[in-house]
Parts: C-alpha cells; sequence; structure tokens
C-alpha cells in the first residue's frame, strides 16, 4: 500500500497536523523541526505528544518526516551562521528523536565560494557534532536543484558527506523529484536510469523517503520551483512512474506542492485513484 501524506503546518502544534493528516486521508506527514524561517521553536507539552503517538499508531502512519529548517547552514565558512547551523541540526535531532520521529531531512547547504570539497567537509563536521550513533532516528540527505552554490546536486556529493561522518549508518537520502529533475537527473525520459545511478553510487537501500512535486522550472535549469503533481515541467505520467517504480515501493512519500491541506487531499485522492486505475 502507498504510504503518502503532505507537508503539514505545525502552527497550532503537532497533534493537530496529525489530525488533519487523517482528515486529509493521508497516512503519513513530514512537519518543520522548528519555526523554518527562524530559530524557534516550542516545547510540546506531555498531552499533546500522548495524542499525537496515539493518532499515528491508531491510523497506522508511516514513517513521520521531520524537515530541519531553511535557515540552515552546515556548509557555511561564516563562523556565526555555521554554529547557528550546528546547534539547530544537533538539538533538532534530539528533540525529533525524543517524539520517536522516524526521519529528519535537511538541506545539505550552500558553500557560498568556498567549493563543494570544503563545504562537504564542514557538513560532516557539524553532523559528528550532532549524531551520537545512539539514536534510532536516520538523518537524511535531501537532493537539491544545485541553485547557487548549493551542495547536493550530484549523488557523488551525497555520497561523501555520508562516507565522511563518524556515523553513516544514521545517514540515509530523501529523492525530491522537483529537485533531480532540475538538477539534470531525467527522471521523465530515463527513469530507470536514474534509479540505476541512484543505486550505483549511493545504494537504494538509502532511500528513506521520496518529496513528490513537480517542477515548474525545464529540466536541468538548477531552480528549486515546485508546482502542483501533474501542472509542471515534469508532468502526470512520469511522477506517477515514479510512483509505480518497484525500486521505490514501500518508500515514504511527501508532497510539498503549493496547496493548503484542501488542496493536498485532492492530489492525494487523484494520486490513488489514477494509480488505482492502473
Ligand atoms: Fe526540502
Ligand atoms: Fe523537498
Ligand atoms: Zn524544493
Amino acid at each position: 500500500m502507498l504510504t503518502i501524506g503532505s507537508h503539514m503546518s505545525i502552527a497550532e502544534g503537532i497533534a493537530k497536523a496529525a489530525e488533519n493528516t487523517v482528515k486529509m486521508g493521508a497516512n503519513t506527514m513530514q512537519i518543520f523541526s522548528r519555526n523554518p524561517r527562524g530559530s524557534g521553536y516550542r516545547n510540546y507539552e506531555a498531552r499533546e505528544i500522548e495524542r499525537f503517538q496515539n493518532i499515528r499508531k491508531e491510523y497506522h502512519f508511516g514513517p513521520v518526516l521531520a524537515h530541519a529548517p531553511y535557515t540552515m547552514n552546515l556548509a557555511s565558512a561564516k563562523e556565526q551562521t555555521y554554529e547557528f547551523a550546528c546547534m539547530v541540526i544537533r538539538e533538532d535531532i534530539a528533540r525529533m528523536d525524543g517524539l520517536g520521529i522516524e526521519n529528519i531531512v535537511f538541506h545539505p547547504g550552500s558553500h557560498t565560494g568556498i567549493g563543494a570539497d570544503a563545504g562537504i567537509q564542514n557538513i560532516i563536521a557539524g553532523l559528528d557534532q550532532a549524531i551520537t550513533g545512539q539514536e534510532r532516528i536516520m538523518v537524511l540527505l535531501e537532493t537539491m536543484s544545485g541553485k547557487g552554490t548549493e551542495i547536493g546536486v550530484s549523488f557523488e556529493e551525497l555520497k561523501a558527506i555520508r562516507d565522511g561522518v563518524k556515523h553513516p549508518e544514521k545517514i540515509g537520502i530523501c529523492l525530491d523529484t522537483c529537485h533531480v529533475f532540475s538538477a539534470g537527473y531525467d527522471i521523465v525520459n530515463d527513469l530507470d536510469g536514474v534509479v540505476k545511478e541512484f543505486d550505483r553510487i549511493l545504494g537504494l537501500e538509502l532511500l528513506r523517503a521520496i518529496h513528490l512535486n513537480d517542477s515548474m522550472m525545464p529540466f536541468g535549469a538548477h531552480k528549486d520551483r515546485h508546482a502542483p503533481i501533474g501542472s509542471g515541467e515534469i508532468g502526470m505520467e512520469a511522477l506517477l512512474n515514479v510512483l509505480r517504480h518497484p525500486a521505490f515501493a514501500g518508500i515514504p512519500v511527501y508532497l510539498e506542492t503549493p496547496f493548503d491541506d484542501e488542496g493536498h487531499k485532492k492530489e492525494i485522492l487523484m494520486i490513488k485513484n489514477k494509480l488505482n486505475a492502473d
């Protein structure tokens, strides 16, 4: 069975996000680990956490995915920026693990001029001060579009990060369909080839999550602009083919399309209907 959900607001708390997920006909969700554009977070009360745990148990949620804030740049050479990123990833891995959340994903970062290799070394050092090896949570590196000086535009860069850390067994991958398409991996005309390349460089066993998004921007544009499923440059058939691909069977899927809960509900229903028509 398909495990699918969308990115949910935690403005009204984590239990409310789980409730809204159920209403949407979804069986998993992605949430931000804290305010995505600032630095704050609030600690959930015990009763709210219990509600969250009960809902996901009762409705058989698949793995919940936490997303680290965008303001965090673990590749940065600027001391303040870097120290902030180190603190955020350390705190949020521990906080999300404490909630029993299965995976946390983050954008590897942008090297802003020091070069990808130096940026990757910063990311590795940042992860090494954050991951103890005792966690249950998996830390996922997201495939990126390569806008600006983004790291993670190639499978090789993600591989270099994983290979460099003290606890590679805690590192997995989140594949974003919009990002890989924009990065120049042709999932429209050669999905099999991209899957083989992923397996050759990283290994399919590292794939823990799929961000299912269409792309407003054309193939290889290195631009990160999500479009609703079927209304972008990737298109409906190619995205359905991702969901149908045997290599991705059982991998949880999260929509990050520009919709509210009502829009995501319709999108999920449409996807399920189209897959069922096969
Ligand atoms: Fe992301
Ligand atoms: Fe994404
Ligand atoms: Zn994106």
